[in-house]
């Protein structure tokens, strides 16, 4: 079971922001920006190119829902998304606010966001959504 599977099943606590009966969306835990947000499908995969192409044009769908939640409940001009993937062998899209590029330099990451900060931010996306 990847830890991510773990978050769904409600083994590990995370700050959710939405879920449906395929996907799940939480807040990152080391956000390289406010509102920094990963969708993951619940049915366990690495790669997310090995996911099916129903799977990954439905994953996409819900990715554009959270990332209109993000838009609406936080400053930002756009919504980018990223893959990496080389940290959770559990496929998952980045969804990142954005004023300007260097908002999303995955080798910045907020220094110890505080729980009450990242709740505010997880309920204010949910609410949007
Ligand atoms: P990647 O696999 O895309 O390189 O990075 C995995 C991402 O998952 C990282 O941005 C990391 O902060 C995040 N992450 C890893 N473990 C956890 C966790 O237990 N909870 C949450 N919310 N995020 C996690």
């Amino acid at each position: 079971m990847t830890i991510f599977s773990k978050i769904i099943a409600g083994e590990i606590p995370c700050y959710k922001v939405a879920e449906n009966d395929k996907f799940f969306a939480f807040l990152d835990i080391n956000p390289v920006n406010w509102g920094h947000t990963l969708v993951i499908p619940k049915r366990e995969e690495d790669y997310i190119f090995d996911l099916t192409d129903e799977e990954l044009g439905e994953m996409m769908v819900f990715a554009k829902k959270v990332a209109g939640g993000i838009k609406k409940a936080l400053p930002c001009r756009k919504v980018g998304m990223a893959v990496l993937g080389l940290e959770v062998p559990h496929a998952h899209i980045h969804l990142v606010p954005l004023k300007n590029e260097g908002d999303m330099d995955f080798k910045h990451k907020i220094e110890n966001p505080s729980p009450e900060k990242m709740t505010e931010i997880a309920e204010k996306i949910a609410a949007n959504i």
